[in-house]
């Protein structure tokens, strides 16, 4: 026996099930699932999505003949059952074709419904119904569906008028009515004739008239629109792969405008927004399916408590809502009645929120299709605890219905859906870091802490930031860059504070000297409004209002859930006690990186460190090393706190000497005047500090074997603010961290250095204190020598910002001129620097990992790039056995869910 390529289905039976959706398609699997438990669905046939595979490899005419016997059989089993005759004109039977991929594209392809009519058989059903109105209808519905999906009328631009659209303006006009269902039966006639005038006209053939052969077209029509540019674009949004294939679904035909005993709706067995465990939806007595969606007529509430919620919204009064909007539950209580029950009974099966799409033919209840409803977030959430309450679920199902990315909705503020909808889009960046932001535009940091102190709300428009703008990065409501990519200098600071950016915005044209940006021929000044959406990337013109987001408390169960699953602990990467403290709240059991380079950027202490770098000999630099200690000691402190017994990693200073000297001539007088030096001696030093490739340069490690005073005034402020707390009875564990390591003997003088100063200061003190040397590792020597280097290093980090840029060879900053192609032609599946590179840079993690634990078996091992935050990446850190993962503030609960996620799955 050949391979099976059509499954029947209907009177309850059928030949596949729910878990065949990869053949059947969702909608094909369902509708066989409905017909072995007992819910009412028209009786059909799906082709499988292999066929359409084989469609593409053989072409049309063989696909035909291959499929043509089991097609001709699998009509017969629906006449069987419908007791009616494919292109039969005394006794017809119509039949719908739709598509069905594995994952749900809504309207992404072709549907083609009331097939199987002619001019005959019109005539038949008008006589079998009594109800001519709705045999010419329907034809005329078909022969519209049917020129535009199969016979290729629909126009390709979406600025070009339908020709059959543009028919019925013309016939509406003559007769002087303005709706469709004002037309009358010789009207109908009337369209039918100038259609299938028009078909002939633009193919030069006449409409098809046999039964079969529309069939045929409308099957390959639908396995066409697989690859048309919707379904394409889709896939690709959605990373659906293109080899899956749709399914064809074949169906008799169920009709909800058949009269007032009729009706055909849509609905929820929960509020697919909110999650509210209430039944919802809409639906049309006396229509067919699109009716529903076409916006014609105002769709009525299924329940009354939603009809009654409804009419206060829209300010329908309660006279008028009873009288012209009746729910389901009121004009059809019996019909009703049946559907609530099958909802639930459907949504029992599953397991899981139903979405579900039904016809009422003369009183008799039909469902077309029933499916897994998509949900935001929020409703994401309630409903998985919900389940879980209802017992309809257990703990470990219900933490794997939550989608670890989409709680990041959850933790932003958030636009107004209203407003956003009335926004106009000026263009879009890549979505850096999530959440809503609204504000004045800025273009530099100390405006921009000007303008907040004036309790202005601002964004910081900048070609892309560096240190420098930090503050004003951390009072702006969000970030647009027109430069950089997802882990860009911007992008990272912002998504640690939680804060909502916009890089790499390519349209922007940014004037810092006139203080304009012009974005495709509007200019934009400082001081005017825009608004960021940080989770699309959307940026628009004017105020788009926020709210704050609500964290439920079926929220903090749902972690406390994930928390007893998991093996792997989350830490976050914080440089502020406030960040530490969000951290705290999200969950965070620990600090996995502490950037202590921010630490010296505000206020005087960049004066010092200026001076420091700019300093002729070692005394100067020590000197000015010591006024930034204190400052220094008081951030860990208050970090320390913040973190209240959990470990805290920090690392020594490490990116290059030239981003902390002014290169702008103002800045570089104020520190010639504060050394008492020249201006000329200034711009010497800047030039000579001045790098080709700095991000390979004079930075990590290096910088602090050529400055040692830097890493023991660092290692002095550590540890002496963790004595100072231990005083006060708080417990700290300090881990400091060497960054940048390539080589044993960078990470050995380091340590020394480390050690030593650690010694002296005890000494001093009188007291003293448990803390670890370890690394960072973001070079591939460093994980090929892994071993060596746990010779000496008591934990490893794995950096995988830089040691992603190192492995590919790819600059972090500047990714976003070539990302978009390699995207495009697939060169690269997902842009590297979020998502881990499992293959190349996870094997120099797995690697490292295991070389070091050879050497030092109870080797701590994390990761800190913004990896650490991603849930797949998460998984994988699981799997290589990693003991945590650090990440930003707001990335917590979703590191600690995909944790939790991946332990559950290894069962
Ligand atoms: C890294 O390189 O992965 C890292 C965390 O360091 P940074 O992003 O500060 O370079
Ligand atoms: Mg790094």
């Amino acid at each position: 026996m050949g391979k099976k390529r059509v499954y029947t289905f209907g009177n309850g039976q059928a030949e596949g099930r729910a878990d065949m959706k990869n053949l059947l398609g969702g909608k094909g699997a369902n509708l066989a699932e409905m017909n072995l438990i007992g819910v009412p669905v028209p009786p059909g046939f799906t082709i499988t999505t292999e066929v359409c595979s084989e469609y593409y490899e053989i072409g049309q005419d063989k696909i035909v003949a291959i499929l043509k016997e089991d097609v001709e059989k699998a009509i017969k089993h629906i006449e069987t059952l419908m007791n009616s005759k494919f292109g039969d004109v005394a006794n017809p039977l119509l039949v719908s074709v739709r598509s069905g991929a594995r994952a749900s594209m809504p309207g992404m392809m072709d549907t083609i419904l009331n097939l199987g009519l002619n001019d005959e058989v019109v005539e038949g059903l008008t006589r079998k119904t009594g109800n001519a109105r709705f045999a010419w209808d329907s034809y005329r519905r078909f022969v519209q569906m049917y020129g535009d999906v199969v016979l290729g009328l629909k126009p390709t631009n979406k600025d070009d008028i339908d020709p059959f659209e543009a028919i019925i303006e013309e016939v509406k006009h003559v007769k002087g009515v303005k709706l469709d269902n004002e037309l009358e039966v010789a009207d109908l006639k009337e369209l039918v004739v100038k259609f299938k005038a028009a078909v002939k006209k633009q193919t030069g053939k006449d409409f098809p008239t046999n039964a079969y052969e529309q069939l045929w077209g409308a099957i390959c029509a639908v396995f066409n629109s697989w690859m048309n540019e919707r379904a394409i674009l889709y896939r690709k949004m959605e990373g659906i792969s293109a080899e899956w294939g749709t399914a064809v679904t074949v169906q008799a035909m169920v009709f909800g405008n058949m009269g007032e005993t009729s009706a055909t709706g849509v609905c929820f067995s929960r509020d697919a927004a909110t999650g509210e465990d209430l039944f919802n939806g809409e639906y049309l007595i006396n229509a067919q399916g699109e009716d529903v969606v076409a916006g014609i007529r105002t769709p009525q509430q299924i329940t009354k408590i939603g009809s009654l919620r409804w009419a206060a919204l829209a300010g329908v009064s309660e006279a008028d809502r009873a009288s012209k909007y009746p729910s389901m539950e009121e004009a059809l209580p019996d019909i009703y009645k049946e559907l609530d029950a099958l909802q639930t009974k459907l949504e029992n099966h599953y397991r899981d929120m139903q979405d579900m799409e039904f016809t009422v033919q003369e009183g008799k209840l039909w469902f077309l299709q029933t499916r897994n409803g998509k949900r935001t977030g929020a409703a994401m959430v309630k409903i998985a605890m919900d389940l879980l309450r209802q017992g309809i679920l257990n703990e470990k199902e219900a933490l794997l219905r939550v989608e670890p990315n989409k709680l990041d909705e959850l933790l932003h503020p958030v636009f107004d859906k209203d407003a956003l909808k009335k926004g106009k889009v000026l263009t879009r960046g890549l979505p850096a870091s999530p959440g809503a932001a609204c504000g004045q535009i800025v273009f530099f940091a100390d405006d921009a802490a000007k303008w907040y102190a004036d309790k202005k709300k601002v964004i910081m428009v900048r070609i892309e930031t560096s240190p420098e703008d930090l503050a004003g990065m951390q009072v702006a409501e969000g970030i647009l860059t027109a430069r950089g990519g997802m882990t860009s200098h911007a992008a990272v600071v912002a998504r640690g504070m939680g804060k909502c950016c916009i890089s790499g915005a390519g349209a922007l044209n940014i004037d810092y000297k006139n203080k304009t940006v012009e974005i495709d021929g509007i200019v934009l000044q400082e001081g005017d409004f825009i608004s960021l959406n940080g989770t699309t990337g959307e940026v628009y013109a004017g105020k788009v209002e926020t709210k704050a987001p609500e964290l439920s408390g079926d929220f903090a169960e749902l972690m406390g859930l994930a928390d007893k699953y998991t093996k792997l602990t989350v830490r976050t990467n914080a440089d502020t006690p406030h960040d530490a403290e969000v951290a705290r709240r999200f969950g965070a059991v620990g600090i996995g990186l502490c950037r202590t380079e921010h630490m010296f950027f505000e206020g005087e202490k960049i004066k010092a460190m200026r001076e420091m770098i700019l300093a002729q000999d070692v005394e100067g630099r020590r000197k000015a090393l010591a006024k930034i200690l204190p400052y220094q000691q008081a951030d860990f402190k208050g970090i320390y706190r913040a973190m209240d017994g959990f470990p805290v990693t920090v690392r020594l200073l490490d990116p290059p000497l030239h981003e902390f000297v002014p290169h702008d001539e103002k800045g570089q007088q104020e520190m010639a005047e504060a050394m008492g030096v020249s201006l000329q001696y200034i711009q010497q030093r800047v030039n000579a500090l001045h790098e080709q490739n700095p991000m390979l340069g004079h930075r990590g490690s290096r910088l602090g074997n050529t400055y040692p005073e830097i890493t023991a005034m660092q290692t002095r402020a550590i540890l002496g603010a963790a004595l100072e707390l231990k005083k006060e009875g708080v417990a700290v564990y300090p881990e400091i961290m060497v960054p940048l390591t390539g080589i044993l003997y960078e990470f050995k003088e380091q340590e020394k250095i480390i050690r030593e100063e650690a010694a002296k200061l005890f000494a001093e003190m009188k007291d003293s204190i448990d803390f670890k040397v370890g690394t960072m590792i973001q070079i591939p020597r460093a994980a090929l020598t892994a071993d060596r280097i746990a010779t000496s290093a008591e934990f490893f980090s794995f950096g995988t910002n830089d040691l992603t840029q190192m492995t590919f060879g790819y600059s972090r900053d500047d990714i976003a001129s070539f990302l978009p192609v390699y995207l495009e032609k697939k060169i690269l599946k997902v842009d590297p620097f979020q998502v881990l590179d499992q293959n190349g840079v996870g094997k120099l993690i797995r690697m490292a990992t295991e070389g070091g634990r050879s050497i030092r078996p109870d080797l701590k091992c994390g990761i800190c790039g913004e990896h650490g935050g991603e849930p797949s990446s998460v998984k994988f850190c699981h799997k290589v056995g990693l003991n945590y993962v650090s990440c930003s503030p707001f990335r917590v609960p979703i590191a600690r869910l995909a944790a939790a996620q991946a332990a559950i799955e290894e069962g």
